[in-house]
């Protein structure tokens, strides 16, 4: 029997996947989960509680966590990110937040879930697959514009650094590490608006869902 309709959006920091998730979602009338938003949350809950270096510390706070705590508009700081890619390498807080993720992604009409291991290890049977990138430059100044936008000073320099050093963290771990699954379709939205990025991923997914209704 074929399983939902599950929509896997994955690649690295500001490469575009959030708003491109957002932007299936009310293209497809599907429900979003922003699953970085779960290990930001975890990262600033234990960073309160104890040591992020401490795996155990980390899995607690995973554990406990419920989906009204996602809301926090903390969650979307610098610092919130960085926090979330140091508690994302514990294979156990990994484990902590899967049952949450593969839940949301069973929902009867299908959901989309936008990551960095949505296609290889929490939804591998999605049936639409999406690997967002753009160079880190032009992530870098993305980031930075949201930055300003939400009164946070920092340098341009300062933020290009996080990129690279959170591509280096993410795609670097021994557990779930960023990158496409063999058959997600790679979207580079270094040269395109965010209209341009957002029609070619409903073009994408509009072919990946005629594909899983003839199935
Ligand atoms: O996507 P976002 O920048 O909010 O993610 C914050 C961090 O959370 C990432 O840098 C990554 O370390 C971690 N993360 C992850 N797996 C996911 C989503 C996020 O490891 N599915």
């Amino acid at each position: 029997m074929k399983g939902p309709f599950v929509i896997a959006v994955d690649g690295p920091a500001a490469s575009g996947k959030g708003t491109i998730a957002k932007r299936l979602g009310e293209a497809f009338g599907l429900p979003v989960l922003d699953t970085g938003l779960l290990y930001r949350a975890v990262g600033v809950l234990s960073q309160r509680t104890g040591d992020l270096k401490d795996p155990e510390i980390c899995a607690s706070a995973a554990a406990t966590l419920t989906a009204e705590q996602l809301d926090d508009p903390r969650l979307r700081t610098r610092e919130a990110g960085e926090l979330a890619s140091q508690v994302a390498v514990h294979p156990h807080v990994r484990s902590e937040l899967l049952e949450f993720q593969r839940t949301f992604a069973s929902q009867e009409d299908g959901a989309i879930l936008d990551g960095r291991d949505i296609g290889t290890v929490i939804c591998p049977e999605a049936p639409a697959k999406l690997y967002v990138t753009a160079t880190p430059e032009v992530r870098a100044e993305r980031r930075w514009r949201q930055l300003q936008a939400q009164g946070e000073a920092v340098s341009l320099d300062e933020v290009l650094a996080d990129i690279r050093r959170r591509d280096a963290r993410d795609g670097g771990r021994d557990d779930a590490p960023m990158r496409p699954a063999p058959d997600a379709v790679l979207l580079d939205t270094s040269e395109m608006t965010i209209e341009q990025a957002a029609d070619a991923a409903r073009r994408i997914v509009e072919a990946a869902r005629a594909r899983w209704e003839a199935s």
